[in-house]
């Protein structure tokens, strides 16, 4: 029975954990994707990785609303990139860091191997915000959060503000 999952916010130690490469799809898993799918779209997120529910498992979802409203959520097991491209500076927040967000260069484009929830393998070439959430989600599979990305000043400052409970009004932004 899918459910709403605790979100581990920064500080709790599970979010610099590297997630374990998922061997079997069993019906553990797929509880587990239906409830990382209800509570990333509960918490109006764009993506949701394992680790932020607690679980070090190679395994993200990533929302409608960035991989198009007429399309089931995404469901990438075991993600390896093949190829990037670009760079890209675009402002991001996180599900685990609610309040704060940051501009973040990352590349442009992505060309990603996957297993589906069906045990099938997929690849799959994105660019926008949907390669801009993979590269998100598939940071927080190797214990990175965002603001590990940005210089150590910026970084400093951003922790100081989450730390004060700084909360700025922006909905309409992405949240991973
Ligand atoms: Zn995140």
């Amino acid at each position: 029975m899918k459910k709403i999952l605790e979100i581990r916010l920064y500080g709790d130690p599970v979010l610099r954990e590297k997630a374990e490469k998922i061997r079997k799809i069993d019906e553990k898993i797929k509880e587990l994707a239906e409830s990382m799918i209800e509570t990333m779209d509960y918490y109006e997120g764009a993506g949701l990785a394992a680790t932020q529910v607690g679980e070090k498992l190679s395994l993200f979802v990533i929302s409608r609303k960035i991989v198009g409203e007429d399309k089931e959520p995404l469901v990438v097991i075991n993600p390896e990139i093949l190829d990037i491209w670009g760079e890209i500076i675009m402002e991001e927040g996180c599900l685990s860091i609610p309040g704060i967000y940051a501009e973040v260069e990352r590349p442009e484009g992505v060309h990603l191997k996957y297993i589906n929830l069906e045990g099938e393998e997929r690849e799959l070439k994105a660019e926008g915000m949907l390669a801009r959430v993979i590269f998100h989600e598939f940071d927080h599979l190797n214990g990175m959060l965002f603001w590990d990305r940005l210089d150590r000043e910026t970084k400093r400052i951003l922790i100081a503000q989450f730390k004060k409970g700084f909360i700025r009004n922006k909905e309409d932004k992405i949240r991973v």
